[in-house]
């Protein structure tokens, strides 16, 4: 029978790495050194031939981090197929044996953490310590999703059988699954879908951004390397076109997305006009996420949450703080402290440990924020570049005042934190503002009255509410993270919904 607890048999997340520790810090900064020079490689699973390409660092462009090769539409087909073929059978298997090659899995990146932070940081431009919380958060969702794969995928559900009939509910997999990921988190968002569909059942392909295929071959190496079989867990690396030959393949089960809105759309159209069955979307996209500060909140703690919501990562987290409502009494003297603590951030190579900010991902998404960049005003506050910044693709973090929030056509997806002002008494109309924008991603608040919290809380249509705090980090299982309206379509990754939605459902009514 299913138990029917929610939290898995006293599994806790992983420890992560103590970067304040010395005795960690140093040897983990020696092998990091050693694995600079490291070429990495990325090619579909049982080879590929689509292009070649040189994945470069986005912090010095001159650095090659590997060679990938991309997918053409005839590996896609072959790996959509060969995945299919071995589905029912990994399906068969069940949820615990499914759980413990996923827990292997888990092991293995730890065994292999350093590899994982060294190409977090120099193909995606991340710093150790993102890099350090993207492991983490990577290995959290493959233990999770392993526990849910024991919850809900072992044995069947007795449900009532009023007339003295035995009924008896299974979830099974839908097929295969094409998971289809974003290049600002390489590792954690590459496989936790992944892990989602293999423990519910499916065979899983997974797609990489093109930005990023290097680490997701890594993260498929170790899942083989766990004992999956080597066509149940496959790999796609490509741009658009291997995912639209993805997405229109009649013989996908399912699609697990996270990006754009805009591409999340396209996807639906390619799924609504194949053949074959009628598969789900299940969707993470962007956010235009607020915080309201009002005039109880404490200013220390506004300063410091501000700054991690919206500059942490580069703001390249769709949970990333965009607009900052400020109630205007305090609003002047929480502006200075907050430029202040912009001010004393440290811009530049991420591979240096005293770095907080790194570079946006590339020349387009530095092109597109410089121009949005140049529409505004004059910065409250703006740090200036290193010297060297011309080597990679480094945007200014800005802080800027505007006037509604209609002023933002989209999200602007980088280190840019844009400020409004609000009135006493306007609350409600701050929550209408963030409600119009139909996204619905995350929200913070900073206040010290419970009432204001009720209602921010009855009336923000809003994924994630983080009530003072900052509002990135979403941690595995205990605070289930993904939005509502533009910014996707639900179940919350790492929470206790999610991996149900990769099944399907099957009933035995038995007459006695
Ligand atoms: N889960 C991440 C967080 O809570 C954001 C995920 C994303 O950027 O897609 O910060």
């Amino acid at each position: 029978p299913l138990p029917n607890a929610i939290f898995g048999e006293g599994r806790v997340n992983s420890a992560g790495v103590d970067l304040s520790d010395p005795l960690v810090r140093e040897p983990l900064l020696a092998s990091l050194t050693k694995l600079q020079g490291k070429r990495w490689s990325a090619a579909p699973t049982g080879g590929g031939s689509g292009d070649k390409c040189s994945i470069v660092s986005p912090f010095d462009t001159s650095l090659v981090v590997g060679e990938a090769i991309w997918a053409s539409e005839k590996d896609v087909d072959r790996i959509v197929r060969s995945a299919h073929a071995v589905q029912v059978e990994w399906d068969q298997l069940g949820g615990e044996a499914r759980a413990a090659l996923l827990d292997r899995a888990a092991d293995l990146f730890e065994e292999h953490r350093e590899e994982l932070f060294s190409l977090c940081i120099r193909e995606a431009g991340k710093t150790l310590l993102d890099a350090v919380l993207e492991v983490r958060e990577a290995v959290d969702f493959l233990r999770y999703y392993a526990s849910e794969a024991r919850r809900l995928f072992t044995g069947a559900t007795s449900l009532p059988g009023p007339t003295g009939e035995l009924n008896e509910l299974r979830l099974h997999g839908r097929g295969v699954f094409a998971c289809i990921s974003p290049w600002n988190f390489p590792l954690a968002i590459f496989i936790g879908p992944v892990a989602a569909a293999l423990a519910a059942g499916n065979s899983a392909i997974a797609k990489p951004a093109e930005q990023t295929p290097l680490i997701g071959a890594l993260a498929i190496e170790l899942m083989h390397k766990a004992g999956i079989p080597k066509n149940v867990v496959q790999m796609v690396p490509g741009d658009g076109r291997a995912g639209a030959a993805l997405t229109s393949h009649p013989l996908i089960g399912g699609v697990a997305f996270t990006g754009s809105t805009d591409t999340a759309r396209a996807i639906n159209r390619s799924l609504a006009n194949r053949d074959g069955p009628i598969v789900p979307l299940i969707a993470e996209t962007g956010g235009q996420n607020a915080m309201i500060v009002d005039s109880s909140a404490l200013p220390e703690q506004v300063t410091r949450d501000v700054v991690a919501s919206s500059f942490q990562s580069a703001g390249q987290r769709c949970s990333a703080l965009r607009v900052l409502f400020i109630q205007d009494d305090v609003a002047d003297s929480m502006l200075e402290m907050i430029a202040g603590a912009l001010d004393a951030l440290s811009i530049g190579d991420p591979s240096d440990i005293t770095v907080d900010v790194g570079p946006v991902i590339d020349e387009e998404a530095k092109a597109a924020l410089d121009a949005h960049l140049a529409e505004l005003g004059k910065p409250i506050a703006q740090l200036e570049l290193p010297a060297n910044a011309k080597r990679g693709h480094f945007v200014r973090p800005t802080m800027v005042e505007i006037k509604s929030l209609a002023d933002l056509d989209r999200e602007h997806f980088g280190p840019i934190l844009h400020v409004i002002r609000w009135k006493s008494g306007e609350l409600d109309k701050v929550i209408k503002s963030i409600n119009s924008t139909g996204y619905g991603l995350t929200l913070g608040l900073q206040s010290r009255i419970d009432t204001t919290r009720l209602y921010v809380e009855r009336n923000a249509r809003v994924g994630n509410i983080y009530v003072n705090r900052n509002q990135i980090g979403a941690v595995v299982e205990s605070q289930p993270f993904g939005g509502e309206g533009l910014s996707g379509t639900g179940p919350k990754a790492g929470g206790p919904h999610y991996v149900a939605r990769f099944a399907t459902e099957r009933v035995t009514c038995i007459d006695t």
